[in-house]
């Protein structure tokens, strides 16, 4: 089979064409940092407008490198939820038309689920099912996945994501942005010194098993606020909340792992975690959580940095898995009406999570 993923659920508009020996037959992304930049963050509707401007070229070209005519597809595969509702339309009406006009299945993307499965697109040996960490810009998650549209719910964020929490911070200390926020305050973290880092330790209060990012977030703007910081004092306090924040993380992840292992919950003899998702490409992060899950006996893997943010080929993939296993998630080709009125985020319903 071979699967065309679109996803377009927040800033980035990325596709992607991948057969299923697992090859990526070509991947476009799109970021739209410059406008960002100068808007100082995501204006939903902009990003939407640049995502529309450029769908239609990102798709040619995977077309043209991959030496694939549209008809020649599977399957569309798209990000239908969760995300920017705009951004989401922009795939989604593409995706629709093309699966229209080639007669082609349509397949509706979890954009979390694709993050937890992105690694078995490159290592074959994970096998279902295993336990996984996402941890993004608008979400933290741990689920137990038994299959591609099999997933439980173990612990979910109540309050703020780690990823929103770190690039708020790192923004309001002045931070550039040239990835995110929060890869800027990684590396300032690196210049801090063992001693002077805990200085700015107080962990917030009801650090629990919830994961609640709130706290921690308001905890380092009132140190950014209140104190007359100096510039030396920021990779101390980049390195403190990079601190705190996975600390929360690591207390929630063992909590599940003594669940799983107390209720005798089945995963495979090679017990893995998977971290996924934008902040699982933090270095300090991945030490800290391989530490934990050794300590339980879990192997961890980590997607590589550019498979743990956005792209398409977490899309493309999930689709092909979801299209080999017959599941109910894929919409015929026959199932599509052609009636352009149809509204275009319907396939969504498909999938409550
Ligand atoms: P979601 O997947 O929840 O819809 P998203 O798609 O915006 O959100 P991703 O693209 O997966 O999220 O990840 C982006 C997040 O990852 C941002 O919040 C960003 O700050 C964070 N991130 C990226 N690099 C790093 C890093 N080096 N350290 C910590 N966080 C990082
Ligand atoms: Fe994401």
């Amino acid at each position: 089979h071979v699967v065309l993923g679109i996803e377009s659920s927040c800033d980035d508009t990325a596709v992607a064409i991948i057969s299923s020996d697992r090859k990526v037959l070509a991947s476009r992304i799109y970021s739209d940092k410059i406008v960002q930049r100068r808007l100082g963050g995501i204006s939903p509707k902009m990003s939407a407008t640049v995502g529309r401007i450029v769908i239609d070229r990102l798709v040619d070209e995977c077309l043209d490198e991959s030496n694939i005519r549209p008809s020649d597809l599977d399957a569309i595969a798209v990000t239908t939820k969760p995300g920017l509702l705009l951004s989401l339309k922009v795939g989604v009406d593409k995706a629709l038309s093309m699966a229209r006009r080639y007669y082609l299945d349509a397949i509706p993307i979890h954009h979390m689920r694709a993050h937890a499965i992105a690694p078995r697109l490159l290592d074959p040996t994970i096998e279902y099912p295993f336990l996984c960490l996402l941890i993004s810009g608008g979400h933290s998650i741990i689920a137990l996945v038994k299959g591609p549209d099999d997933f439980y719910i173990l612990g979910e964020t109540q309050k703020k994501s780690p990823g929103e929490c770190l690039d708020r911070i790192a923004r309001e200390m002045g931070l550039p942005l040239k990835t995110h926020f929060a890869a800027a305050l990684e590396e300032l973290a690196l210049k801090s010194s063992p001693e002077g880092y805990l200085r700015f330790h107080k962990l917030p209060h009801r650090m629990g098993s919830d994961f609640n990012f709130n706290n921690i977030m308001i905890h380092y703007f009132n140190i950014i606020h209140k104190s007359n910081l100096l510039s030396d004092d920021l990779p101390d306090l980049c390195a403190s909340a990079q601190f705190t924040v996975t600390a929360h993380l690591c207390k929630a992840l063992s909590l599940v792992f003594e669940y799983v292992e107390k209720e005798k919950i089945f995963l495979t003899t090679k017990k893995t975690l998977i971290v996924s998702g934008g902040v699982a490409a933090n270095k300090y992060i991945r030490g800290c959580i391989t530490k934990v899950s050794e300590y339980y006996g879990f192997n961890t893997c980590f997607p590589p940095p550019k498979l743990c943010t956005d792209n398409a080929e977490m899309i493309a993939w999930l689709g092909l898995e979801l299209l080999e296993t017959n599941s109910q998630c894929v919409i015929r080709a026959k199932d599509i009406p052609m009636n352009a009125s149809m509204p275009p985020l319907r396939i969504e319903d498909r999938w409550p999570i």
